[in-house]
């Protein structure tokens, strides 16, 4: 039945980082990060329970994919000694079919009543190796789910564009953009890129019409990047974004007069709010640099899913 199905898929999430992307049951979160693109980890629990552990790096086409999977079994092997389990491994379980890489599942039998799968990949077009290693409950639809999640594994970018996706806030950035820093609390999710002097800001903040039922989303806006506007004297402007209403801000670069240090350079500003009724949450997309890119601030913008 679609509606069977269309139920399904609402229960899965997409968790993009370092341009490592899965679809993921919706009660897995990050719980921690690791490293940057070219290699790197991350972790999802479901509050309690460690759930995927992602890792990648970079091996060059010289290695055989074989090879790979002895070293990576081999890491598994020892790993199950050090934490005394005895665990059996049934190779090509669940059978994924993994058009454009070389790629081998496994499953994990025995050491407790979690069942385990993992899966080695290596992409044929960018070369990046990534391992993943999932745990199920009794009762989970543990071989169906897990060859859904390995199934649905992207590890490079699309159109020159990162995915980035943690906490509902999802979003794109041009992929010469690095993680610069993140900011992940419970109503309050920001991730921040980085290319020299350029910045990408993109935020999620939660119980958005509580926040701006008073003082409208400029009056919110201003308020929460007290800060970060400081220095600036934007030009404000409203408009409707995605549908939903929005208010932008610009402000060229410039100098701007600091104690002590006398004038200080100042980066140009490109900033959209906007206010997403349909999940109750604001979003902004901020731009930072010394030239204002009004093409790929669009692009950037756009990237949001929002809803
Ligand atoms: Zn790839
Ligand atoms: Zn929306």
């Amino acid at each position: 039945m679609p509606g069977d199905c269309a139920k399904k898929s609402r229960k899965w999430n997409t968790i993009a980082w370092q341009g490592v992307g899965l679809k993921v049951p919706r009660d897995w979160s990050m719980r921690r990060f690791d490293g940057d693109a070219r290699k790197g980890s991350f972790a999802l629990d479901d509050g309690e329970l460690l759930r995927l552990q992602v890792a990648w790096e970079y091996v060059g086409k010289r290695v055989r994919f074989e090879r790979l999977v002895e070293r990576f079994l081999a890491k598994l092997k020892r790993r199950n000694r050090r934490e005394k389990k005895e665990i059996e491994c049934r190779r090509k379980v669940p059978d994924v079919k993994m058009p454009g890489r070389e790629g081998e599942c496994f499953e994990l039998i025995g050491g407790s009543a979690h069942a385990g799968y993992a899966m080695l990949s290596r992409c044929k077009r960018c070369d990046r190796v990534v391992a993943l290693q999932a745990t199920f409950l009794p009762g989970e639809d543990r071989e169906h789910a897990a060859s859904e999640l390995f199934g649905s594994l992207t590890d490079h970018s699309t159109s020159g564009m990162v995915r980035w996706a943690v906490f509902g806030l999802d979003f794109s950035v041009p992929e010469r953009f690095a993680f610069g820093f993140s900011e992940l609390r419970a109503g309050k999710i920001s991730l921040g890129m980085v290319h020299r002097d350029l910045e990408l800001i993109a935020v999620r903040v939660s119980l958005a019409e509580l926040l701006t039922r008073d003082k409208g989303l400029d009056g919110w806006f201003r308020e929460a990047f007290r800060k970060e506007l400081k220095r600036y004297r934007p030009e404000v402007k409203s408009l409707s974004f995605k549908s939903h209403p929005a208010v932008e801000y610009r402000d060229g670069p410039g100098l701007v007069k600091q104690p002590r240090v006398r004038w200080r350079r100042r980066q140009g500003l490109l900033c959209r709010v906007w206010h997403c009724e349909a999940s109750d949450k604001l979003y902004v997309a901020e731009f930072k640099g010394p030239l204002l890119s009004r093409e790929e601030f669009e692009k950037f913008a756009r990237s949001f899913r929002c809803h």
